[in-house]
This record gives C-alpha cells, sequence and structure tokens, in this order.
C-alpha cells in the first residue's frame, strides 16, 4: 500500500493546530506523531492472530446464530436482561468515554484512577486491547475516507458495487487486514504508561471475565438461592454473546453507517455524518459528523434535543472531581464549524461564550 506523507510536525511537545491535528492533542502531552515512524508496523499480523481475531469477531455471531434453536422455548428471564443490560452499559462507556473520548482524543482529564478504571471497562467490550484501539483510531482520523484510513467504507469507490464492499470492509472485514497500525507512532503516550501497559497486558484474562462473570452471576441469581447451571447458561448466552455481539455491531456501525447515510450539519474533511437513529444505543458515539468537525470536543450530541450519554458521563465525573479540563462545546469555536443552513442551536454544556465565561470564573466549568 502506498504511505501518504506525513503531514504533522512533531518538534518539541506541542502541535501546531491545523485541520490535521484531529487528533487533538493535549499540549501537555508527549508528542503523539512521530514522523520518522512508518504508520504501519514492519511486521504484519501473523495467519495466527487473523484466525484469533476472526474468531472474536466471527464466533459471538456464529454462536448466536447456532443457538437459537437449542435455546428456542427453553428462556430468557429478566436476571439476563439485567446482566446484559449492565454489561453493555460499563463496556460501551468504556469504550465511549474511555478508549475513544479519553485515550483517543484527550476530550478531558482524568484522575489516574479513573484512567486505568476507564482501560479496564473498555476492554470489557472485547474490541481489542486499549492501545491497539486507539492507535487505529487515530490513524482513521488522520486519513479520514482517504487512503491510509484503516475503515473507510469508500475505499473501494463511489458506486453500489464499490459502496457494499466498502461498506463490509468498514464494518467487520478490516479487522483482519495484515497491516496493523503502528503503535509506536499513533501511541506513544500510552506505551510510556506502565499502568496502560499492564492492563493491555491483561487484555484476554479481562475477555475471560467478561464472558463468563455473566454467568456466574447468573448462576447464583437463582431464585433458590443456590447456584443454577441452567441459569448460568441463559446468562452466559444472553448477557455475554448476545451482549458483545450487539455493542460489536453498534461500534462498528460507527465506521460503516455513520461515514455513509446521514446529516451532515457541520463541516468536516471527510465523509463523516450524523445518525440519530443509532445515539441511544451508542450512548451518543453516532453524532459522528460533529466529531470529525471538532475531535476534541467533549460531547458529540453537541446541537439541542442530541442525545449523548456518554457525555452525561463525563459531567458525572466532572461533578465528583474525577474528571477535570472538560472540552466543553465552545460555541464560538463551533458556530465556525456550521454548515451554512444550519439552523439548530446548541445544546446544553456549551461554553456559551469563553471569554466572558473566563473572565468571570476563572475554573470555569460552564456546564449549561
Ligand atoms: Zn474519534
Ligand atoms: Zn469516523
Amino acid at each position: 500500500m502506498a504511505r501518504t506523507p506525513d503531514v504533522l510536525e512533531t518538534s518539541g511537545a506541542t502541535l501546531a493546530p491545523s485541520e490535521d491535528t484531529a487528533l487533538s492533542l493535549d499540549p501537555s502531552a508527549a508528542p503523539l506523531l512521530r514522523k520518522a515512524v512508518p504508520d504501519i508496523d514492519e511486521t504484519p499480523m501473523t495467519r495466527a492472530q487473523q484466525i484469533t481475531v476472526g474468531v472474536f469477531v466471527f464466533a459471538p455471531m456464529l454462536a448466536l446464530l447456532a443457538a437459537i434453536p437449542f435455546f428456542w422455548g427453553w428462556g430468557l428471564g429478566w436476571h439476563d436482561i439485567v446482566i446484559g443490560a449492565v454489561f453493555y452499559w460499563v463496556s460501551g462507556l468504556g469504550i465511549t468515554v474511555g478508549y475513544h473520548r479519553y485515550f483517543t482524543h484527550s476530550s478531558f482529564k482524568a484522575k489516574p484512577g479513573l484512567r486505568v478504571a476507564l482501560a479496564i471497562a473498555g476492554s470489557l467490550a472485547m474490541e481489542g486491547p486499549v492501545v491497539t484501539w486507539v492507535s487505529d483510531h487515530r490513524r482513521h482520523h488522520k486519513y479520514s475516507d482517504k487512503e491510509g484510513d484503516p475503515h473507510s467504507p469508500w475505499r473501494y469507490g463511489d458506486n453500489t458495487r464499490a459502496l457494499a464492499k466498502g461498506l463490509a470492509w468498514a464494518h467487520t472485514l478490516w479487522l483482519l487486514d495484515p497491516n496493523q497500525t503502528s503503535q509506536e507512532k499513533f501511541a506513544p503516550d500510552l506505551l510510556a504508561d506502565s499502568k496502560i501497559r499492564k492492563v493491555d497486558a491483561w487484555f484476554p484474562a479481562i475477555v475471560a471475565f467478561t464472558l463468563l462473570a455473566p454467568a456466574v452471576i447468573g448462576g447464583f441469581w437463582s431464585y433458590a438461592g443456590v447456584f443454577s447451571w441452567h441459569a448460568a447458561i441463559e446468562a452466559f448466552f444472553w448477557a455475554g454473546l448476545v451482549r458483545v455481539t450487539l455493542l460489536h455491531h453498534v461500534t462498528w456501525s460507527i465506521n460503516s453507517i455513520c461515514h455513509t447515510w446521514g446529516n451532515t450539519d457541520w463541516q468536516s474533511r471527510d465523509r463523516s455524518v450524523n445518525v440519530a437513529w443509532l445515539a441511544i444505543a451508542s450512548f451518543g458515539e453516532s453524532w459522528h459528523n460533529l466529531h470529525h468537525a471538532d475531535p476534541t470536543c467533549a460531547r458529540h450530541g453537541a446541537l439541542k434535543g442530541q442525545i449523548d450519554q456518554s457525555a452525561r458521563v463525563i459531567q458525572w465525573f466532572e461533578k465528583a472531581g474525577w474528571a477535570y479540563d472538560v472540552r466543553w462545546p465552545d460555541e464560538v469555536r463551533l458556530n465556525a464549524k456550521r454548515a451554512a443552513d444550519a439552523t439548530r442551536s446548541l445544546g446544553s454544556m456549551t461554553k456559551r461564550n469563553e471569554k466572558a465565561a473566563k473572565a468571570a470564573k476563572p475554573a470555569d466549568k460552564a456546564a449549561a
């Protein structure tokens, strides 16, 4: 694959602000991009690694299909729904608040305990270790919908056939690409953190936990108060496999659907769109057009009425004192990125006028 020339300079600890610094950088962080290192690792993914990824991508889906006749008429109880919902919520927000808004884009700063907790919570989603996820996603922002993007649906062209192929690629097949994003280039800040490297190394154990814990909880949470194998298998199926599969497809839809069909309320350099019907299931990540227009913004559903549960959770963390320096939507900044025909007003949590707010209150929290 031809390499796209690097566009970012990385002298010193800061990067020159430009549209290409979509990764967004916390000026105090270590340089996030290293010019000398190529985007793709020199050693491609081995066949064994590809098979492992393939098993984790497709096995939950296939297990789901194969298990339907087995489970038909056998049971789904409210215990399974409660356990599944809790795991969906924790692991999903681990991805959106943790892996994405915090680790990839530095939308806020976190106390050390929250930092580790977010890395673990994201790992529960079985979407890969945090450093791998962040590296791929930063590469996505660097090239979005151009050559070098790991998962653009427009990879093969614009006609229907090419788009169908591209959607399959963007949704799942890219995960099997032997070209691996260089972590040294895209996530040196995370590689430099021994605690994060430890969570990364524990990823297989966290995967075992995310699949088996629902079974154990379900097994013990039986009506008679004794361990029930029936309840354990049922919880494993619904709160383990089905929950992981659902979240996988919601996350992957951000890469496929949210670069294909939806509204463009904002000006971005790519084909990202806002998709309202995915907002609740994706915890606000489907307001993807705003996200590409302003990648560091902590609230993606920045317009009035755009539900963004991840932003709400970041606000809870801020109120608890665990998160700080949150980059809430900024009226001045966002107004410069509105589409020409946009009429809807900005929602809560927006900094209405940065200068005035700062003058009035130095430790500006500015939540509306
Ligand atoms: Zn992003
Ligand atoms: Zn995107």
